[in-house]
Parts: C-alpha cells; structure tokens; sequence
C-alpha cells in the first residue's frame, strides 16, 4: 500500500459508513443522513466524510490531496476540466445536532480558473463572491488575520472579483498567502474550521445549547459540479404544500451556484427546474415513507442530474400538514391507526378549527388575561351589551368588554365576535357562553380599567374609546389595539379522516355540552356521540329571562303555577329543537341548576349564591319546578319519537349533597312520566342519574348509586367547592399568582386536580361501581375537554367526557392519547 493509499483508509465515501460499522459517533450526523439517503437508493452528490477521529488530519495538504483523489474516482473525471468544473463544499457536523460551522462552497476555485469558471456560470459574479468568502475564512481562522483587516480591505470595492483579489493581496501581505491549489485550500478550510469550533466562544456557545464543549467534529468534502446557470443551479424544497398539506414538492430554486453566505437573490419555483423534476418527486416520496415525516432536502442540479446535498424532516409541520401526511401514511398502510393519531396534537386541532391572528410582531399589546375561549376576532370596543347588539345590526363587529358577564348579557355576547372580562375565571359566566357559543374570549384581563361613563377602556397606560378596534386571541389570552389580520379557520375533510382513526383507538365516549339544537348540531357535526349536558337554565336566558324571574318571584302558588306553565311550554319548543337534532344518541338534560343571582341579581339577597338555593335544593322548596320540567321533556319526546327518532333521554339532577335529595327529585320525575304516559298513552324511555359536583355526594357516591342510574361529574363545582375557590373569582388574580409561583402547575379549573379532585372521582367512581358495576360514569365539567384531565379520566374508567361542541374533535383525539397512554403504563 503506498503512503497516498493508506491515508486514504480514513475516508468513508458517502453510503460506506454503516457497512464500516461506523455510526453518528465517528460519521456526525450529516454522514449518518448521507449514508442513510445511499441505502435508500437516492442520488446523493459524491462525497466523503472525514471520521471524527481523522478530521484534524485533513489540515494537512497531503491528506487533503488524497481526499480530492478519492472524490475524483468517485466523479469518475479529474477536477480542473473546464467543460465540467468542479467545486469543492467543506462543511462538518457532530455527532448530535446543534450548530456547526457554516460549511464553505467555493474550495477550489484559482487564480487561473476564476476567469473562466466566472464567465460560464456567469451571474453577477458568483464564482469571485464564493472565491472571496473562501480567503476570508480561511484568511481569519487558520491564518489568524484579524477579521476588521478585510472589512477595511473590501471598503469601497465594486465588485466581487475586486475584492477577492484585495483579500489575496492582504493574505499575501500578511505571511499567509492564499494556496493557489485545491488541495492546499481545503487543508487550510479544514483546519479554520476545527481551530473555529475549538474557540472559547464556540465552546461557550455550545454549552449555552446544552451541549458538551469538547464535543468534537466530522468533516465532510462534497463535488458540487458546477455549469452555465440554464443548466445548473441548486435549492431546497419540502415533500408537503403548507397551504393544503398534501404530497406536492415545495421550494425554491437558485441558477448558478452555491454561496455560502445567505443569498439575497430571489429564488424561482421548482417548476423551473431545469430537468431533475420527477427525480426529486420520487426522492422526497421515498424519504417521506422512510421516515415517516414530512422531508425537506438540499439539492444540486447539473444537466437534468439531480443530487442531494442534505435531507432530514421538518420539524414541527404546520398542523395541516401534519395531519394530512398521517391520514396519507395510514391509509397506505405505512403507519397504524395509534401512530397517525399520535403524531397530532390538540393544539394542532385547535389551529385547524379556530380563526387565529396572523402575528407580524408590529402589533401593539393591549392587555392580557386567561385564554377562555380559543379563537381570534376583530371588532369595535362595546361596553355594553346594547351597544354591542345596535352595532352588530348594523353589522359592525363588535367585541364586548365587560367587568364579567351575567345571563342578561346574552344577547349581547350573541352580538359580539369575541368577549373580554376584567374579572372571571375559565369555569365563570363569560366563559362557559363564550366556549358554547364558539366565540372566542379573554378572562380575568384585570389590568383593564373600564369607564362607562367616560366610554374608555385603559390598560397600562394606553387608553382605547368605545368604539375603537381591537383584535383579541382567545387561544393565548392577549388583546391587542387595532385590528390585526384574522386567518380564518379551514378543518378539512383529513381532519375528519384522522379522528376516525382516532375513534377507532379510543374507548371513552365523547359527549358535548349544548344547550340548544345549534350547539348540538354543530357537536354532532365534530362527532360528539350525544349531549352529555344541557343546561336548562341556559334556555331561560336573554327574551326568556322574564318569565324565569316571574316564577322564581312569585308570592302566591296561583301565580307560580300560571309562570310554571308559560316556562314549561317555552321549554317544550326547546326540548323539541334539541331532541330533533340528537336522533336516536343519548341526551342528558339537567334540571335546573339556577345560582338565584344569575337571575334575579340584586334581589337574590344571598351573600354566597353559588353555595344557596341552587339546583336540587331550589326544587325541594319549589317542588313544582322539576316535575313541569320533565314533563316538557317527556313530552317533547313523545312528539320527536312520532317522527321516527327515539333519543335516548338521561333526566339529571344537579348540586345534590344528600341521598334524599336524589330520592326525592327521582320520584318527582318518576311522576311527571306517569303524567304524560297517562296524558298520551306513551311509555317514555328514560334513566334518572346524578351530578356528582359536591365533594360530599363523590364520597356517598355508594349511596346515589343506589337511586341513580347514570353519574357526572360537575368537576366545575367539585373543584369550586373542594378546593374552597370561588369559580368567577379567583382565577385572574389568584391563580394566576399561584401557578407563577409554582404552588400550582395550572389553574385547577382548566386541568383537573389528580391529587385532590381526582381523589374524590376515584373515591366516588369505586364507591358507585361497587353499588352497580354498569352505572354510566361521565363527566361534564370544563375539564371533559382538556387532554390531561381526558386521560385521567381514562385512568379512572369512566365512560364517556362531554365538553363544548368546539372542543369535540380536540377531546376525540384525546381520548384516543390517553387510551394509548394509559394502556402502556399498565403493561409496564
Ligand atoms: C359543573 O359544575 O361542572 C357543571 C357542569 O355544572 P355548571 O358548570 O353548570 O355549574
Ligand atoms: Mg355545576
């Protein structure tokens, strides 16, 4: 073996390092992806890596020589013929991503070659601009030539062939005269760029990374060919269009060739490409089935011959694209149903089905608060919820902004495109509308200062009138003054594809919170299996309010009676409406759990409503109530089932602590039912069940069991009362301190408690299977859409979660996470 042979033993030629048993450690990671685009069969430009144990003796120039040799058989043509020029790229890489020294494209290139080289690449002096940056480099960072010598050697050159024979006249003067031969050049690169990467800046850089300092790197020697630019150039592109996410190669394309500083001048589509298109289709196809992830690559082009230089996946796809690349590997078989629906996030989903702001960072920030509702919108500043209503008549956009919301501002909040609180927490008023509406909403932005009178809004200083824009995220809780771009919302049919996909990995239900046949219809659209609640009281507000008031206020059981029966036939209409839309699914309607003050306001008279005459205990006193109620129910029922659907009717009764209340509300229901069954000769199929959203009714959960036939868990009120926090009004403030000071990891009414809420739903859930191991377990708090509170929910076995018609596809895909999650800790 002669000496030039034997140093040729360090080299691994593109593609020979896995058969040389060498892996990341020795190849760096751009060997390992060279290596892995040869054994795919792809064409990768001729090129050698320079194993990490070698690299610092290619700083020697015989040692280089024997690296151009080798590129040379492996070109099959010597470098210097003008008819085929050819260029030499160094660039290195670690064993670990992170950042390497930018690589150097124009080794190579002499004094003799340039004019030449120049004149048929021939665009604005590309070959002397790479010439220039090579002397430079290597002029700076092997030669030790302070880097302000060139800046003041360029000062006032007009053109780049000017100021690459400056900075050789400046090597020269300097002692270190650029090598005038190839071999001599990428001596010299290699050894800029390992004393570079050596440097205490580098090193610190690196640990600044988290990376170790002495990690050391492989050095890489590509032959980029190079010709006239109607034949030759280079560019990047990706597998997937980021508008649609479908196959379709996307990128840029550059004539002539490769600088290593970032190129200013505008790239062409790839439909320019001078040949190389169908090569680089089936490349990037190819590259997608074998990693599984969209791919984006570097290539050359020479003559129609395509090359690759790099190729890896893109990191964090649009969501679009994301989905629409797992509906695509799944449906070819390539990926299973868990690992499509495993590489989607709830946030992507939320991306698809919401409108979003399109951030420039010019924005100016109003304010911030809690994200209550996702979505984005524009509009006018209303203060209140008339002017909202005169504004949207006139169809001006409006955005309510208000302290806090109360049922009176239904219509109002309808009005609007999005609605603001200084006051409130994710489970409060504004929230709960606002999630059911679909409109976006910001809670708790207590640094807002609202003067009605004056007709201002302030924050922080800044003053915005009524009237003026504004544009609020309700996905990240900022507002901001003035109207940014909203993008709107485009699920798509490949959306629907992967939460099928989903639906067949899962095994909790998915419910939807709806009040009215709108909400319903647009939750069975999303796939919601049922309603798991629909809040009466919701159907009593805005025109309804009055005749809510009328009964509650009633003096004489005369009067009582007459509103009874205005409020029962209203609600019928309603029933009617819902049932219609819920087919032959499942229908959980609560009876009414009304806080009195969210009715009657002032004049409720108690000092904490939320802990008063609500729900169950509102119909002990009024023992009319729950009765009229479910006969509306009932017979909506028997009118919707005489047109052929039969919704599975599920009666609930809300905010029990006792087991005769639960009894007690039971028989009255069970007496309605005999009443319509009496009234029509139908026999109305239904089950009476429970909220459970007293910590006291989780711990007797044994005793409901007995009566009830269904449970959900109001983890909006369990958390309220468990943890002793007020729902709409510790949030904004309080929380917020907490989880900023680590007390809490998130505010406990966006993702459920484990230790302590959840203690009581497991307590409660062992307890009532106990008693009938078939009860239907569900939940229907805010949490019944968020993943973390879904999977433990999936832990402790219920059967379903129901959450707000917008967050149904989010929970569906949840469910499918936490099956697979919590499935592989129990194997473990
Ligand atoms: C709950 O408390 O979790 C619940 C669903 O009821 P509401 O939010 O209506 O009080
Ligand atoms: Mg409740």
């Amino acid at each position: 073996m002669t000496g030039t042979e034997a140093i040729a033993t360090i080299f691994v030629p593109y593609g020979q390092g896995r058969g040389r048993g060498l892996d990341a450690t020795e190849l760096g990671v751009h060997g390992v992806e060279l290596d892995r685009l040869v054994a795919l069969g792809l064409p990768v430009v001729p090129g050698l890596t320079v194993p990490v144990s070698h690299a610092t003796s290619l700083a020697r120039p015989e040692v280089a020589q024997a690296a151009i040799d080798l590129l040379q058989q492996v070109v099959g043509r010597r470098f210097g013929d003008p008819a085929h020029p050819v260029l030499i790229r160094l660039l290195a890489s670690a064993p670990v991503g992170g950042g390497v020294p930018a690589d150097l494209p124009g080794l190579g290139i002499t004094a003799t070659s340039a004019p030449a080289l120049d004149e048929m690449v021939s665009t604005s002096q590309a070959v002397y601009d790479v010439y220039a940056a090579a002397i430079r480099y290597v002029g700076e960072h092997a030669a030790g030539i302070p880097g302000d010598d060139f800046a003041d050697a360029e000062y006032d050159v007009t053109s780049h062939a000017e100021r690459a024979g400056k900075f050789l006249a400046l090597s020269a003067a300097a002692g270190c005269p650029y090598p005038d031969d190839p071999a001599g050049q990428l001596a010299q690169a290699a050894q800029a760029t390992l004393r570079r990467w050596a440097s205490p800046r580098a090193r610190r850089q690196r640990r600044g990374q988290g990376l170790p300092d002495d990690l050391r790197l492989a050095l890489h020697v590509q032959a980029i060919r190079v010709g006239p630019p109607d034949r030759c150039g280079h560019g990047v592109a990706e597998s997937r269009d980021p508008a649609t996410g479908a196959f379709a190669p996307t990128g840029t394309f550059r004539r002539s060739i490769r600088r290593g500083t970032a190129d200013s001048r505008p790239g062409e589509p790839l439909d320019n490409l001078p040949g190389g298109w169908d090569l680089l289709t089936s490349a990037l196809r190819t590259l997608e089935l074998h990693l599984r992830a969209a791919a984006q690559v570097e290539f050359e082009i020479r003559d129609a011959e395509l090359a690759l230089l790099a190729a890896r996946k893109v990191e964090r796809p649009a969501p679009r694209t994301a989905i629409r690349l797992a509906v695509d590997l799944a449906e070819a078989g390539i990926i299973d149903d868990v690992t499509a629906v495993g590489s989607i996030t709830a946030l992507d989903i939320e991306t698809l089905l919401h409108p979003q702001l399109q951030l420039t960072g010019d924005e100016v920030e109003f304010a911030r608060g809690l994200p209550a509702a996702a979505g984005a919108a524009v509009g006018r500043i209303a203060l209140s919820s008339e002017q909202a209503v005169d504004w949207n008549e006139k169809s001006d956009p409006v955005i309510l902004v208000a302290e806090e919301t109360s049922p009176g501002d239904l219509p109002g909040m309808l009005a609007a495109k999005a609605i603001i609180t200084v006051r409130g927490g994710l489970a409060a008023h504004a929230a709960v509308v606002a999630r059911g509406l679909g409109r976006p909403a910001v809670c708790g932005a207590t640094a807002l200062r609202i003067d009605r009178a004056a007709g201002t809004v302030t924050s922080a200083g800044q003053s915005l009138a009524e009237g003026d824009l504004i544009s609020v995220d309700g996905s990240s809780g900022t507002i901001y003054a003035g109207a940014v771009h909203v993008v709107p919302p485009r699920p798509g049919g490949d959306l629907e594809a992967l939460l099928r996909r989903a639906d067949q990995v899962r095994r909790l239900g998915v419910r939807t919170n709806a009040d009215n046949g709108r909400d319903a219809a647009l939750a069975i659209q999303y796939g919601a299996e049922g309603v798991g609640l629909c809040r009466t009281e919701h159907q009593f507000l805005g025109e309804r309010l009055p005749l809510v008031r009328r009964y509650l206020l009633a003096t004489d059981p005369a009067e009582e009676a007459a509103a009874l029966v205005e409020l029962a036939a209203a609600q019928k209409e309603d029933f009617l409406d819902l049932l219609a839309v819920t087919g032959n699914r499942p229908v959980t309607v609560r009876l009414l759990d009304a806080p009195l003050h969210e009715f009657l306001g002032e004049s409720a008279h108690e000092v904490n409503p939320m802990l008063g005459l609500r729900g169950v205990r509102l119909a002990l006193l009024r023992t009319e109530l729950y009765p009229a109620q479910a006969r509306a129910l009932f017979s909506a029922w028997v009118d919707v089932a005489a047109t052929g659907v039969e919704p599975q009717l599920e009666v609930m009764v809300p905010l029990v602590a006792l087991a005769g209340e639960l009894a007690s509300a039971v028989q009255s229901i069970h007496r309605a039912a005999a009443e319509v069954e009496a009234s029509t000769g139908v026999t109305v199929p239904y089950t009476v069940g429970t909220m459970v959203e007293t910590p006291r009714a989780a711990l007797i959960a044994g005793q409901l069991a007995q009566i009830a036939q269904f449970m959900s868990f109001g983890t909006n009120d369990l958390t309220q009362l468990t943890y002793g926090f007020s729902r709409d009004d510790v949030e904004a403030q309080l929380l917020t301190a907490y989880v900023e000071r680590q007390l809490l990891p998130v505010s406990p009414f966006a993702s459920l408690d484990p230790d302590g809420v959840g203690e009581l739903l497991k307590t409660a859930v062992a307890a009532a299977r106990r008693v009938n191991p078939a009860i239907k377990l569900g939940i229907c708090g805010e949490h019944g859409g968020d993943p973390a509170s879904i999977e433990l929910c999936e832990r402790l076995g219920l059967d379903y979660v129901s959450c707000s018609p917008s967050r149904v596809p989010g929970a569906r895909l949840a469910a499918a996470h936490a099956f697979v999650a919590v499935s592989a800790q129990r194997a473990t």
